[in-house]
């Protein structure tokens, strides 16, 4: 935790930075960017060293700890059979409520459950942040990261080739071992859409772009879905060109390649259709043909929240919320019956929701004080009051269960903040440091109480067992 007190809210580091018109908001973006310009390698403060020390020891006591779960009658069974005098790694209760649920803030490939996680290490002689994909595999409890080396300390870029690549694309995973991602093939070379084989430890180039990496939109029927940006210069007159392409994943082969609609960003690629966001209505694209068709219109003051597609039902639900308040309303758009409709929670507006396929989870806006900030003189809170809420998918309406209360012991949702994720019975949660400390007041001199919170040095999870209300750390390396 050498950081902490300069990256008071680091946390908007985090891959799903979201755009924030709030003018108080957008001044602690750009100290935070320019932060990153910096590439974070800082001498330590003697406020620093104090913080220091009790994380250090918090980080060497959970960081090999194994997820402690207890056993189920049968994997006691089981373990009682085997004749080796090994110990055998605790089981996980197989969790079913997940399958086909594809979302912004995570991918799922076999058992697994996929996410970037971030770390501070020593990469030639300074410290950086480093980030990797990360999983949990949702039948056993294991954890891991993509590298496949036992022996790699991921910190290294020239050594590990998995590490930071969030910054170029977002990844999606073709099957368990295939990860497709951008990738700098070599240090001076163009970033390139490449696939990685996790059992062979290498890659294969996909795709070579014009010039900007591109983004991934999606993958269906083994075609990956790719946006390419380029522009051209001539006569002192710019122009930017954006163009979808399929490509196939065995062979890199280009399928298909067409104009998308202005400022349309992906969402997930499903029975020949892109859906897409462009900044003012919800659309569904056809790449081949160029058909647009419109979901839902949202107000210039709006844009999208979460978002999720469930393949099984062919329901897609996502969230318009306020830009700046960041709360708003859900919707559930049908695709066998084409409609689209306001999922009515009692509470109306929510800030936060995540969907499995019996539940919804949310929170509403609902801001719970925390305590004075050093940084910001707005302070420090939790937008949803730490509370997290379930109600039956099908019946939205009726009144919530709270399932959840971090009771200020963790940060739900706060700017950048990307909260929790379900599957089944377990929550897991963005483990956020909330640091409570008395300083001095940097104008009066005077001795404050403040609350801020700050990415720990060690990004982890907190599994909570929602039947059992049981709370664990969940480490990745
Ligand atoms: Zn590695």
């Amino acid at each position: 935790m050498k950081h902490a007190f300069l990256l008071v809210l680091a946390l908007i580091v985090l891959p799903h930075l979201i755009s924030c018109r709030n003018e108080q908001i957008e001044e602690i973006e750009n100290e935070i960017l320019a932060l990153r310009e910096e590439n974070v390698t800082k001498a330590k403060s003697e406020e620093e060293v104090a913080t220091d020390g009790i994380n250090e020891t918090e980080a060497d006591e959970t960081e090999k700890q194994t997820p402690d779960l207890a056993k189920s009658d049968t994997e006691i069974a089981d373990s009682l059979t085997q004749s080796g005098e090994e110990k055998q790694p605790r089981k996980n209760k197989p969790e079913t409520d997940w399958d086909g649920i594809l979302s912004s803030e995570y991918q799922l490939a076999g058992n697994k459950y996929y996410f970037h996680t971030m770390e501070w290490k020593q990469v030639n002689g300074s410290e950086q942040s480093v980030t990797i994909t990360s999983y949990i595999d949702l039948t056993t409890g294991e954890t891991g990261v993509i590298c496949p080396d036992p022996l790699c300390q991921h910190n290294d870029p020239a050594v590990c080739k998995y590490i930071s690549l969030n910054s170029v694309t977002d990844f999606m995973m073709a099957d368990a071992n295939t990860y497709l991602c951008g990738y700098r093939t070599n240090p001076n070379s163009k970033t390139k859409i490449c696939a990685f084989d996790l059992r062979q430890d290498n890659y294969r180039v996909l795709f070579t772009p014009k010039q900007y990496c591109p983004d991934l939109l999606g993958m269906e029927n083994g075609i990956l879905w790719l946006r390419e940006y380029y522009s051209k210069t001539s006569q002192k007159k710019t122009t930017n060109y954006q163009s979808v392409i399929g490509v196939r994943i065995s062979d890199g082969e280009i399928v298909y390649t067409n104009t998308p609609p202005e400022d349309a960003k992906a969402f997930f690629f499903h029975d020949g259709l892109i859906y897409c966001d462009n900044v003012k209505s919800i659309i569904a694209f056809e790449p081949k043909t160029g058909d647009v068709t419109t979901l839902l219109s949202y107000a210039a003051a709006d844009q999208v929240g979460a978002w999720y597609y469930d393949t099984l039902r062919e329901e897609f639900w996502f969230s318009i919320i306020n830009k700046e308040k960041k709360t708003g309303r859900v919707y559930r758009y049908s695709v066998a019956e084409g409609n689209c409709e306001e999922v009515p929670f009692l509470c109306g507006e929510v800030y936060y929701f995540q969907l499995t396929h019996s539940r919804i989870f949310y929170s509403p806006y609902e801001p719970l004080y925390l305590g004075e900030n050093p940084s910001v003189d707005y302070g420090t809170w939790d937008y949803t009051g730490g509370k997290i809420y379930a109600v039956d998918r099908d019946e939205p309406s009726q009144t919530p269960e709270l399932i959840y209360d971090a009771e200020g012991k963790y940060i739900i949702c706060n700017i950048g903040v990307q909260t929790y994720t379900v599957f089944g019975d377990k929550l897991y949660l963005n483990h956020v440091d909330i640091i409570r400390q008395k300083r001095k007041d940097p104008n009066t001199g005077e001795m404050r109480n403040y609350v801020y919170f700050s990415l720990a040095e060690k990004e982890f999870k907190i599994r909570i067992d929602l039947s059992s209300g049981d709370e664990e750390e969940i480490h990745f390396e």
